[in-house]
């Protein structure tokens, strides 16, 4: 699977003819469940196949055994910033955030709907072999990615990465190894030169891990909420689909998030798109503002593999609103109080003159990527997955600053073109 797609192209309608994913339209498929011996990494575990370095992804070849704390996954992205892998992305020379993931042959223990690293994978697919967010993840042992991060910094003064997050995943060693992994990269490169994220786990953890992240060096500590809902978080990845996920549960941890990191220093994800309406999706965003957070955005694609692959991406339409209006509560300072939503909940008026929200617009910055900030600015994020929520024929989040032709294009999916700027479908890539 290559970092750069193409296929899929996304219409401002799903396939209803509607402006609008309905929860009646965003129902994952029941999984399967794989047969005993494949559970728990049960291929990956008898083929015992001992790791020798970096692991390209590859389904047709027998998966090593990588274990975190050793070895950890990372971004597509962040492999060829690093140089562990070809290839290049369009419109981006690098990522500026350094993605890990915890690995396991196990994999991920809980089932969330739309992931592709879910559980229910495990007949199909080895872990370290699945899509996440539309990308592969290479395998690399976690001192070799410190050790390269160090020496960029060491011979050259500067990395390209501004943050770097582990995500932890679902499984019962992930708070320990979580711990380790940090002590590597810590041991190596100091949170001055390249800050610290935490995508938490709040499945397994208790209030003192948190305490103990930040004292490890932990910058900002982010939750997964995905769902907007604790109806749809229950039907994505809590009991309907045979996950251990509870929103008490994340909501609890990301108010001790607030507690502990405090203001500005913590943060909610947040999928849009999977039935839950614009006002619902930005009270929420509200709800995270009042506690000090912010909200980091993901727009719903049918992941190849996941419970929810047969089911429409977020038409751009609603997935534009709800990125604008996440914007003006997280940093124009506007309430969602003061946007008009019709009875369908989507927006009707963002609360703000008109001169202003196009001056807004133009800066591009409310349809860039969401996440943790690096070191250019608080609104711009130094997590910008290229191409983690579309491809690249329909750009959901703008890894770079979108103008010209793309600009024309989400004028027109907002239908606030201006006079004499229509945009011409594909022109934006005329302009490369
Ligand atoms: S806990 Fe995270 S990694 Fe695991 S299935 Fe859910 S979304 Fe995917």
């Amino acid at each position: 699977m290559s970092c750069v797609k193409t296929e899929g192209v996304q219409t401002d309608k799903n396939p209803m003819g509607m402006d609008i994913n309905t929860p009646e339209i965003m129902q994952p498929r029941a999984p399967l469940k794989p047969s005993k011996e494949l559970r728990n990494g049960g291929r990956v575990k008898s083929n015992a196949v001992a790791p020798t370095g970096v692991y390209l992804p590859n389904n047709n070849i027998q998966t090593p055994n990588m274990t975190s704390p050793e070895y950890v996954q990372l971004s597509t992205a962040a492999a060829l910033t690093l140089g562990l892998m070809p290839g290049s992305m369009y419109n981006c020379s690098c990522t500026r955030c350094l993605n890990l993931l915890l690995t396991y042959p196990e994999g991920c223990r809980a089932n969330c709907a739309y992931c592709g690293l879910a559980r229910h994978r495990e007949a199909d697919r080895d872990y370290a072999d699945r899509n996440f967010i539309r990308v592969d993840w290479p395998a690399v042992p976690m001192t070799q990615v410190a050790e390269i991060v160090a020496k960029q910094i060491k011979e050259d003064g500067d990395t390209p990465f501004h943050r770097m997050c582990i995500s932890m995943i679902t499984h019962p060693r992930s708070d320990q190894d979580t711990f380790t992994v940090l002590k590597t990269w810590t041991d190596h490169v100091s949170p001055d030169d390249v800050m610290i994220s935490i995508l938490s786990n709040p499945t397994t953890m208790v209030r003192d891990d948190l305490v103990k992240l930040k004292d490890m060096g932990t910058d900002i500590f982010t939750v997964s909420m995905d769902a907007a809902t604790p109806e749809i978080f229950d039907r994505t990845r809590g009991k309907g689909v045979q996950s251990p996920h509870s929103w008490a549960k994340y909501w609890q941890t990301l108010e001790e998030a607030r507690d502990i990191y405090g203001k500005e220093k913590f943060g909610a994800h947040i999928i849009i798109g999977m039935g839950e309406t614009e006002y619902e999706a930005l009270s929420l965003v509200q709800k995270i503002v009042d506690m000090g957070g912010h909200s980091h955005m993901f727009c719903f694609f049918p992941e190849q593999g996941s419970l929810m692959d047969h089911l429409p991406a977020t038409p751009r339409d609603q997935w534009r609103r709800v990125q604008l209006g996440r914007y003006l509560l997280d940093y124009a300072g506007l309430r969602v109080e003061q946007m008009k939503f019709d009875e369908l909940g989507r927006v009707k008026d963002f609360g703000m003159p008109k001169a202003e929200l196009d001056m807004l617009i133009d800066t591009g910055l409310p349809f860039q990527t969401s996440g943790c900030p690096g070191k250019f600015a608080e609104d711009i994020s130094a997590c910008d997955r290229p191409y983690g929520d579309s491809p690249v024929s329909d750009i959901a989040s703008y890894p770079f600053k979108p103008e010209g032709a793309h600009m024309r294009k989400i004028r027109q999916q907002l239908d606030m073109e201006k006079p004499g700027e229509s945009y011409e479908q594909g022109e934006e890539f005329d302009e490369l």
